[in-house]
């Protein structure tokens, strides 16, 4: 099914009304089953005969993905895994664990495999100093084949980086970079603990641009304390006018029971009200698409001639843990403290601590700490859930050949839960399947959740998907 092009601007009353019925805690299902499943009660032989399956193939397609924890200091936003430190010796010894671990690993994945995607996430990558990079890409080269058109990108915090850290990373192949940034207004810097002038965002751009960089990604966050649709506004435009290629532009995850640190934000007094938040969202999509980009599924933005926008636009777009992506059937290898693995039938995540993550390789072993093996439901939802997640809709013949069951009656009381949100207007069901309108690509997390089997077991620990 051919993703439609969303160009009817979505009336904001209405919608309104719909984020005050359904914006409820959810996943944002970068993965289905979500890591909330994942035990440490994991079959371990069962994984590994998994990991095996997974590496029968020469030619199927790897992504790899390592995270780099360390920042000097924290955001009081960040929902990621993260060791907050300034000891610069903690880059030198990290990069020696993932070379242990890449060690151990080795033996287990197909070396003639071509990896066609490559992420560092974090944490900043560049905490390591422009040597550890070059230290950490000789071992990747050593261990993995790269596809000559692989898409190997980097987070960047444009406050701890450096012209050669940029070259660093150019040098070690990556060739897309996206940048935290969440919001320029100086007062909501100031209320998150992350001072940021726009002229070291331009910097970094420029910076990347002249190494060759292909792609440069923006990330803003809307919901932020002291953030107004005023202030926002203002941010959205200064963003325009670097000309990043992409954008993405997330709801703040508001979930201090999980983040300390959160607990900081006034919930009355700072956080803005959800009518502010939905104002930020929709002058978000109102200003970046007249600006000429292109909204993809939920919160992605990105030229019409981005592959990402392509790809949206034909319905090849699919959704991993780095998001939405172009890549489709790569399994993925993760590592670095807490990095999640995924092949067909299974998900496993390193220790999220970095004294087990370390004590694990001390001991010889692979430092992983839980997982989860897929049921054949289970698979058959993933397939489902992308579709939604990736703003496609359902075509029930193309599921139905897909995943080898009649979609239409195996799945016919999810399909019947569907029709609230068909009479407000999220979605329409017609006999060969289900579209989702334009207001309905604010509540994706919303449609997606009436397949997902496991969340009445494990209602709470989300946040608000809008
Ligand atoms: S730099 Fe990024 S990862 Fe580090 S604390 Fe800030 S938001 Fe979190």
């Amino acid at each position: 099914m051919v993703s439609p092009r969303y160009t009817v601007p979505v009336p904001v009353e209405p919608a309104l009304e719909l984020v005050r019925k359904y914006n409820l805690p959810g996943p944002r299902y970068t993965s289905y089953p979500t890591a909330p499943q994942f035990s440490d009660a994991i079959d371990r032989v069962a994984l590994l005969h998994e990991i095996a399956l997974d590496n029968k193939d020469d030619h199927s397609p790897l992504s790899i993905y390592f995270h780099l924890p360390f920042c000097e200091t924290l955001c009081w936003y960040c929902g990621c895994t993260t060791v907050i430190t300034k000891r610069r010796a903690s880059a030198g010894e990290y990069v020696s664990w993932l070379e242990k671990e890449l060690a151990l690993t080795a033996p287990l994945l197909n070396s003639a495999r071509p990896v066609t995607q490559l992420h560092f996430g974090g944490g900043t990558p560049t905490f390591l100093p422009p040597e550890e990079i070059d230290r950490l890409a000789a071992t990747i080269h050593r261990h993995f084949k790269f596809s000559p058109d692989s898409e190997n990108s980097v987070e960047i915090d444009p406050r701890r980086l450096t012209k050669e850290h940029v070259e660093a990373f150019r040098r070690l192949g990556c060739n897309r970079a996206s940048l935290g940034v969440q919001d320029t207004n100086p007062q909501v810097q100031l209320a998150v603990h992350r001072w940021q002038p726009l002229a070291q965002t331009a910097q970094a751009i420029t910076w990347l641009r002249e190494a060759g960089f292909q792609s440069v990604s923006v990330d803003l966050i809307y919901g932020l304390p002291l953030q107004t649709p005023t202030t926002f506004t203002t941010t959205l435009d200064e963003i325009i006018a670097l000309n990043p290629d992409r954008l993405a532009v997330f709801s703040y995850a508001h979930v201090p029971w999980i983040k300390p640190a959160q607990k900081i934000f006034d919930d009355r007094e700072q956080l803005p009200s959800t009518e502010d938040k939905l104002a930020m969202l929709m002058m978000a999509v109102a200003k970046l698409t007249a600006a000429g980009y292109v909204q993809i599924g939920m919160d992605h933005f990105a030229r019409p001639d981005d592959e990402l926008a392509i790809a949206f636009a034909d319905g090849t777009l699919h959704r991993n843990f780095q998001g939405y992506t172009t890549r489709a059937g790569a399994t993925l290898y993760g590592f670095g403290m807490s990095s999640i693995s995924q092949t067909d039938g299974s998900f496993y995540q390193n220790h999220k601590e970095l004294d087990d993550y370390v004590a694990a390789l001390e001991a010889g072993r692979l430092p992983f700490e839980r997982g989860y093996l897929l049921t054949d439901d289970d698979r058959h939802r993933r397939a489902i859930i992308s579709d939604i997640m990736c703003g496609r809709g359902l075509d029930y013949a193309s599921l139905t050949r897909r995943l080898g069951l009649d979609f239409a009656t195996t799945f016919a009381i999810e399909l019947t839960s569907l029709a609230d949100l068909e009479t407000d207007g999220l979605l329409k069901r017609h006999e060969q399947g289900l579209t989702i309108s334009a207001l309905g690509r604010l509540f994706l997390r919303i449609i997606a959740m009436r397949f997902d089997a496991h969340l009445t077991k494990r209602p709470g620990g989300f946040s608000k998907t809008v």
